[in-house]
């Protein structure tokens, strides 16, 4: 049930982000098919077809945080290069199919960076990758977007390569937090035990005041949880945002994994969020409602959020097998 709701979840979260493919052509130029926008100095952000994609320009060479979905990797990294230098580097901040997709275009020849926990969960999302990439072609055949011929060769190209498991493979492994300088830029990784899944990295960059977090963020939007799959823990979930409001002060740039690119504030909503929604399923399981029963739950202070249709059930699944596994011990 967890796998059939993350294949949905990668789609939605492509609608959720993007709308129609077809309507995006104001925010683009000639040559490019991602809307970019500039969030702070050498820092531009790609939205659409899967997680938030982050491109910093460094010295001599660009860094990209975020991979895509399944086919959409080669049109990042030509777009990352169109803004100034070769890319060198790619990290993950996690290993769903929604952030890995697009990682085949990278690990080739370039150094790609994960906690050393991806590894193992990344087979998983192979084939949600390749599906992805086959549902994004009859979308392109209908785009107005003027690169989109080109994306589709991408896509097809991709398919026709029948990636595997080494393919995705990142081939620089973090086994805890540390720092990396990439083209001259101080790069802090973070990871501070399972949250959205057992190998998230948050990414912060002091000298231009920007963190990506991943999938650790959500912003206006259900957050996805798996714990059966992806070794999600909601208790450390919110002690990763935590972890992101101390390296932020007010003016930080905040990268969500979907949603909106914002400040500080996504964090410490996302954090009430999941203090909010672990009493619930915490009173909720005390009480005897069956997972059934809590599925059907609609808070109404969430009623606004984003892709509630698609990821809700997974959500409030995953919280409820939390809050009873608790009850159980
Ligand atoms: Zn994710």
């Amino acid at each position: 049930m967890a796998g059939v709701g993350l294949a949905v979840c990668g789609r939605a979260a492509a609608r959720g982000l993007s709308g129609d493919i077809g309507g995006w052509a104001s925010g683009h130029t000639e040559a490019s098919y991602f809307e970019w926008k500039k969030v702070a100095d050498g820092c531009h952000v790609a939205t659409g077809e899967g997680g938030n994609a982050l491109a910093v320009v460094a010295k001599g060479e660009t860094f990209v945080i975020d991979a895509k979905n399944g086919g959409f990797g080669a049109a990042l990294r030509r777009e990352a290069e169109a803004l100034g230098q070769p890319v060198k580097t790619l990290i993950n901040t996690h290993h769903h199919f929604d952030h890995t997709g697009g990682n085949p275009a990278f690990t080739k020849d370039l150094t790609v960076v994960a906690h050393a926990n991806l590894p193992a969960r990344i087979g998983s999302h192979v084939n949600r990758s390749i599906q992805a990439a086959q549902g994004a072609i009859a979308k392109l055949k209908q785009s107005q977007n003027a690169a989109a011929p080109k994306v589709i060769s991408d896509v097809e190209a991709f398919l026709k390569s029948n990636p595997t498991e080494k393919d995705f493979m990142p081939n620089k492994l973090m086994p805890s937090s540390g720092t990396i300088t990439l083209g001259g830029v101080s790069v802090e990784l973070y990871h501070v035990g399972a949250g959205h899944t057992d190998n998230d990295l948050i990414v912060f960059i002091p000298e231009h005041n920007v963190v990506h977090g991943g999938d650790l963020l959500f912003h206006r939007m259900w957050p996805y949880v798996d714990p059966t799959n992806s070794g999600a823990d909601t208790a450390g979930w919110i002690t990763s945002c935590r972890k992101i409001i101390e390296l932020c002060n007010e003016k930080t740039v905040v990268v969500p994994g979907h949603g909106e690119v914002g400040d500080v504030s996504i964090a410490q909503r996302q954090i009430d969020f999941f203090t909010k929604m672990r009493e619930i399923a915490a009173r909720e399981v005390e009480k005897g409602t069956t997972r059934e029963e809590f599925l059907k739950l609609s808070p109404e202070e969430f009623k606004d959020f984003g892709l509630a249709e698609m990821i809700k059930p997974a959500t409030l699944g995953g919280l409820w097998d939390e809050a009873s596994k608790a009850k159980g011990k």
